[in-house]
């Protein structure tokens, strides 16, 4: 059984970014980027179901620029077996993401395509969801537990008061939430024997999709500054200011 885990290469999570003086974009110009958490939380979990015997090949596969293959070797480093990178210097939208993770979905037909819940750089939160709907596959969003046995993936996910357990069919579209599990640590050796694996780079167009953005961004801008704080001299003061100035929302 097949499992392919797209992997997005976003801006670190420890990165501050600023928006850009013309409110066109955020500076990522030499930010540290790495592997989109949500990801490396799904390409952890399937590896483990490949160690569990329940897997036999996991394929990682980022859509981008050439330093994408950075991710991907971290992917490797993690357990994935092969690589793929969909190269491309265009702004990729979640559906156009979606479309070619659509195609690979018919070329290397996967069991499951575990994925993360959102990239924590546009938050959009659609790609699988998007492919799910492509592809007419069952979708399970949000999973904080994956259990894949008999042509079936149980997975549970938490809800508003509870978490919700269901039953797909296979093949099917998973999404990762932080709590399914912590990825291991990615150890230097690891990544020196990824370098040895080079990802398999294809083109859109060799996937024939047109990834032209249908989405534009009017403008970026900070969120407002908190206004200073006060001091006040004792606990009678506080409370009283608390009666008074404290909006509860
Ligand atoms: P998003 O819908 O942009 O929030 O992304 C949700 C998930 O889709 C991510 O956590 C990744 O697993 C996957 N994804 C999004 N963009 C890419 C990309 N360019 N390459 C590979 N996977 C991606």
């Amino acid at each position: 059984m097949k499992i392919l885990a797209p992997v997005k290469r976003v801006v670190d999570y420890k990165v501050k970014v600023r928006v850009k003086s013309d409110n066109s974009g955020v500076d990522i110009a030499n930010a540290k980027m790495s592997m989109n958490p949500f990801d490396g939380i799904a390409v952890e979990e399937a590896v483990r179901l490949k160690e569990a015997g329940v897997a036999t090949e996991v394929i990682a596969v980022s859509a981008g620029v050439a330093q994408a293959q950075e991710t991907l070797r971290t992917a490797l480093a993690i357990g994935a077996d092969r690589a793929i990178l969909i190269e491309s210097n265009e702004d990729l939208q979640p559906l156009a993401v979606a479309k070619l993770l659509k195609a690979l979905v018919d070329r290397e037909q996967p069991q499951v395509v575990i994925l993360g819940k959102q990239a924590i750089d546009d938050d959009s939160n659609q790609t699988g969801q998007m492919l799910a709907a492509l592809a007419n596959l069952p979708q399970a969003t949000f999973a904080s537990k994956v259990v894949v046995a008999d042509g079936k993936a149980i997975m549970s996910r938490e809800v508003d008061g509870g978490a919700e357990t269901l039953s797909l069919k296979l093949p099917a579209v998973v999404t990762t939430d932080l709590r399914l599990n912590e990825p291991r640590y990615v150890t230097l050796p690891n990544i020196m024997k990824a370098k040895k694996k080079p990802p398999e780079t294809l083109k859109p167009e060799d996937l024939g999709v047109d990834v032209t953005p249908r989405l534009k961004t009017l403008k970026f801008a900070e969120p407002p500054r908190r206004s200073a704080g006060t001091k006040v001299p004792d606990v009678k003061t506080l409370v009283e200011k608390l009666k008074t100035d404290v909006k509860v929302l």
